[in-house]
């Protein structure tokens, strides 16, 4: 080797370990030095911060949470319910905080149970699959019909902040909108008066549940579901099999039925005065 390939080499490695440590001072600055790359970084970081800003009230609670979990293991999970955010949800709400002092001991056993009025909270497992048949993304805007003891629409506020619950008998409606108030589920709205006619204002819904049987699908709650949504309700009469029914409306507004469980839910009433 003569000396000229010898310089030519020492040339060649002095130019190989400059790009090299460039690089690295690039990535120690990369806002200084490439601010194409900063600019893409930050679109990141907001796009994670735009669906994280659906943030909103949910209220948690230690007291009695072993029970709760013994629940969700036993008879939500253990019955087939797969919604992560469902069985959440199961976890979080304080079921015992909804259901009346003389039945606190069976509060987190897998029955329904009276809540006055001739009215009874739904069985955990049936709320847990009524909000999974419902596919409730944040952001969906939901109609519950039957407010009753207010544990169903809790549930349901731990997967969107948009809950809107009619109840018809008056002091259960006004029970469950005060207790909303108490333990913080301060993005349910309570109204009272007949869920058969949906609320207008509030319309179009993403989802609707009913938590009362009717013989039929209420014609206006399929009006006001919007393109896409689901309707949950039990159908059939009082002497009747009910079945626990999934309506889906497509994009372009056709309706399909599935019929989903045998069930035995409190009638859907009317008010004759509306
Ligand atoms: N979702 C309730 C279940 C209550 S049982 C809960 O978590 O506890 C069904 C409720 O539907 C009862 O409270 C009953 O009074 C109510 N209901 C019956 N017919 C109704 C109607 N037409 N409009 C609104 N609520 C009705």
């Amino acid at each position: 080797m003569n000396r000229f390939s010898l310089f030519f080499i020492a040339l060649l490695f002095l130019f190989m370990l400059n790009p090299l440590q460039s690089h690295s001072s690039n990535h120690n600055s990369a806002s200084d030095l490439n601010p194409a790359f900063t600019i893409y970084d930050n679109i990141q970081s907001n796009n994670i911060n735009v669906s994280d800003s659906l943030v909103w009230d949910r209220p948690r609670f230690n007291e009695r949470e072993q029970e709760r979990e013994y629940l969700v293991q036993t008879g939500i999970i253990g019955q087939g319910i797969t919604d992560p955010n469902v069985i959440d949800a199961m976890l979080q709400v304080p079921r015992h905080k909804f259901i009346p002092e003389e039945y606190q001991r069976q509060a987190y056993l897998n029955i329904p149970l009276p809540i006055g009025h001739d009215q009874t909270v739904s069985q955990p497992y049936i709320v847990a699959l009524m909000a999974e048949m419902l596919e409730i993304k944040p952001g969906d805007k939901v109609l519950e019909i039957g407010t009753g003891s207010g544990y169903h629409a809790a549930v349901l506020s731990e997967l969107t902040p948009y809950i809107y619950t009619i109840e018809i008998v008056e002091p259960l409606g006004l029970r469950a909108a005060k207790l909303y108030d108490d333990l913080g589920y301060h993005t349910i709205e309570t109204r009272i008066g007949d869920g058969y006619n949906g609320w207008e204002e509030h319309a179009p819904f993403d989802k609707i549940i009913v938590t009362a049987a009717a013989d039929n699908i209420p014609q206006p709650l399929i009006d006001q579901l919007g393109p896409g949504g689901i309707i949950a309700i039990p159908v059939g009469g009082q002497d009747q099999t009910q079945v626990l029914t999934r309506l889906i409306k497509d994009k372009e507004g056709n309706l399909r039925t599935e019929r989903v469980l045998p069930v035995r839910f409190v009638p859907l009433t009317r008010n004759n005065e509306q």
